[in-house]
């Protein structure tokens, strides 16, 4: 049985000090046989001077060199988690190009060019408006760039508003979230569930499972499941009650991506 968890931390990534060597054990521990290392690269990333790059060529040659040692225990593959913004298609694009990446997630970790998990995006507004704003960025940021393959936690922005999820539900922007699910079927664009939402008590995994279960309607078939842990005690956190929300939203597979092509796991 195999159990993918496709979107994990290390300390290639700014916010991590977990050495991807410990990932590696954590997930082997806790029963993963394929691990998809997302480091952030985030370019211009607008918050207090913080830099969210590595250098791909050393992350690779110390992925090939895990891979090397664990490989009758577990499958590591190279992904990264692309920060999105309207200008940056072309770059991500070309990174895409240069380097054999397994996977790619393209997440929304700003509204109006702030990152709303520092506070100041919300003085003075409703989180209704700041949501709003954030879906109305993401659903553009989808329409200039769409070559990754999947999108991260797509309201993510819930997890940082003043109520949470008070003046949060799919209904209340199916207007917007329905135009994001639409080009994610039209360009092949796999939706996650990632299981960080559950940790951080707002209750429930993002997105929402009323939003995989839209998007499912609507005919996409392509789910990843990912813990974003950024330390070892969260790999594959959550991870069954993630299989069983998939189930009741109506999926059959999940999948996680070899060279960019997704491989289907049956729950
Ligand atoms: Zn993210
Ligand atoms: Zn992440």
């Amino acid at each position: 049985m195999i159990k993918a968890d496709v979107h994990v931390h290390s300390s290639f990534s700014t916010d991590s000090e977990t050495a991807m060597e410990n990932q590696v054990k954590a997930a082997i521990a806790a029963g993963v046989n394929v691990l998809c290392f997302t480091d952030h690269i985030d370019y211009d990333y607008p918050e207090s001077g913080t830099v969210y790059d590595f250098n791909v060529a050393e992350y690779q040659r110390e992925i090939e060199r895990l891979r090397e040692i664990y490989r009758k225990k577990i499958e590591i593959l190279m992904g990264v988690e692309l920060g999105m913004q309207k200008h940056l298609g072309g770059c991500y694009k070309k990174l895409l190009d240069d380097y054999p990446f397994d996977f790619s997630i393209g997440s929304q970790h700003l509204v109006g060019g702030h990152d709303p998990f520092f506070s100041a995006v919300f003085e003075g507004r409703t989180d209704r408006e700041v949501y709003r704003e954030y879906f109305e960025d993401l659903l553009e940021d989808v329409r200039l760039f769409h070559s990754f393959d999947c999108l991260g936690h797509l309201d993510y922005v819930v997890r940082y508003g003043r109520h949470r999820a008070r003046e949060y539900s799919y209904r209340a922007y199916a207007d917007i979230i329905d135009e994001i699910l639409k080009l994610l079927i039209r360009y092949n664009i796999a939706i996650e569930i990632n299981t960080a939402g559950l940790r951080k008590m707002i209750g429930f995994p993002n997105p929402h499972p009323l939003v995989l279960k839209r998007y499912r309607e609507m005919g996409g078939t392509l789910v990843t499941i990912g813990s974003d842990a950024h330390k070892m005690a969260h790999v594959s956190c959550q991870f069954d009650e993630a299989v069983n929300i998939l189930r009741s939203c109506g999926f059959t597979h999940y999948a996680y991506y070899v060279k960019r092509k997704p491989k289907f796991v049956k729950i």
